[in-house]
């Protein structure tokens, strides 16, 4: 399997550090808001990669944090007039509800901030303690020119950083590239530590979330490509400094998703939030259609057209599986053993191997949806079409495209009857009544 590490600047073959063991770390959401669909890009993404490295038979220790320590959480908590906690959890609850509505894992670690205040703190010290970090009056700084190859993560080059930062000069920084390990603050919540009081910088809070869960460097490291700098890029800093590795052997980075060519942001007033798509399995297809590293853009008339395509994805699947089960023909435990639909699925598996790219991937769905719809059409070869229900369930399973098969019960097969009969009797209002039924059942 091969992926393109942002660090090197290359397409690498993955070799996990441990074997068959896969430790991997996303930055995750600052809970001062609900998600919108750029948001939720990096997310769906990298829960697609677990997915198919646990299906390669990797054990994915998978951590993504919560930032509940934030100057917006903190400026939102006064504007609502409520205290960060409470703002913190709305917001991560909020940001659940979405990764379920998404079909997302969400049985992973979820380090917040807030608990593990201790640690990032220690972190701080020890960087202080090898001289790679320095306290001016309750502040704290990481030196940035002590680290050799700082920038590389980003293709940034050290002079033009320096002069570029020249604007905005800190008197209490000794060279204008160090950045703030910990901020002495009375304002909103803050914590006590031998510095000051006060609270942690964003990019030394991942970092030390990192070294004490995982104690080692992990195999990948994913988010977001405007992380890179200077998020990031301070990371590896930050690793450099204390355990002399770049954090992580594989930095992923997604590219952005822009609306109607241009940025999403509130400024712009272009924002549009997940929990207020009503496809949300659409939603997955149309962010996975795209390769992860490539821009993506969305505007309401394209989305409705990939809301259109899943919707006829889904109904074929779903009539392939309603005319097994209606035969009492569905056999779950079915060997694939057909050339063609194993091609199918190598293909799948060689586009996912390449660099996660899903929309290959997704044209071997695409093209297996074609042979299936005309395998409806044609005379039932019962284990034929079970092989390709099977190859499709695995294929969708892996991007996380969640499709329901419910099997029929008694009474489901009783409107199926009711509903072919007043179709053939030509009794549209009864069949449309029946059909809307049966769909509300799961069943087409
Ligand atoms: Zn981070």
């Amino acid at each position: 399997m091969k992926i393109f590490n942002s660090y090197t600047n290359q397409i690498e073959e993955f070799i996990s550090i441990h074997p068959r063991k896969v430790n991997m770390y996303v930055c995750g959401p600052t809970v001062y808001n609900y998600i919108h669909i750029g948001n939720a890009r990096p997310v769906v993404f990298f829960d697609t990669v677990r997915r198919y490295l646990e299906s390669l038979g990797y054990d994915v220790k998978f951590v993504s944090n919560f930032t509940d320590v934030d100057d917006k959480i903190i400026q939102k908590a006064i504007e609502e007039n409520e205290t960060e906690l409470v703002i913190s959890q709305k917001y991560i609850n909020a940001f659940l509800d979405d990764l379920n509505a998404l079909n997302c894992n969400t049985d992973y670690l979820q380090p917040k901030v807030t608990e593990y205040m201790k640690q990032i703190i220690e972190f701080i010290e020890d960087l202080i303690k090898n001289d790679f970090a320095y306290d001016v009056d309750g502040d704290v700084y990481f030196r940035v020119d002590k680290i050799k190859d700082y920038g590389k993560l980003s293709n940034r080059n050290i002079d033009d950083l320096i002069s570029g930062s020249r604007v905005d000069i800190n008197p209490k920084k000794e060279s204008p590239l160090d950045f703030t390990l910990w901020k002495k603050t009375e304002v909103g919540i803050n914590f006590d530590s031998p510095f000051s009081n006060g609270r942690p910088g964003w990019h030394t809070e991942c970092v030390s979330m990192i070294d004490n869960i995982f104690h080692e460097q992990i195999d990948i490291h994913g988010g977001g490509m405007d992380l890179q700098f200077p998020h990031h890029e301070n990371e590896i800093a930050q690793s450099k400094a204390l355990h002399n590795h770049s954090l992580a052997r594989y930095w992923m980075h997604n590219g952005r998703l822009s609306f109607k060519d241009e940025k999403m942001s509130k400024s712009l007033g272009n924002v549009v939030f997940v929990k207020d798509i009503t496809d949300k399995m659409p939603l997955r297809y149309f962010l996975l259609s795209t390769h992860y590293r490539s821009p993506l853009n969305y505007d309401e008339e394209s989305f409705s057209m990939y809301v259109k395509e899943w919707q006829k994805l889904e109904m074929a699947v779903k009539s392939l599986f309603l005319k097994l089960d209606l035969e009492k023909q569905y056999n779950d435990l079915i060997e694939i053993a057909s050339p063609e639909i194993l091609k199918e699925i190598d293909n799948f598996n060689l586009a996912m191997s390449d660099d996660f790219n899903t929309a290959n991937a997704i044209t071997s769905i695409q093209s297996l949806i074609k042979t299936i719809n005309q395998s409806l059409r044609q005379k039932t070869n019962y284990n034929h079409l079970n092989q390709q229900l099977k190859a499709i369930m695995y294929m969708a399973n892996i991007l996380g495209l969640k499709i329901q098969l419910i099997p029929m019960n008694s009474e489901d097969r009783n409107l199926y009857e009711q509903w072919q009969s007043a179709r053939s009797s030509k009794n549209f209002s009864l069949a449309d009544e029946l059909r809307l039924k049966l769909s509300q059942r799961g069943i087409i």
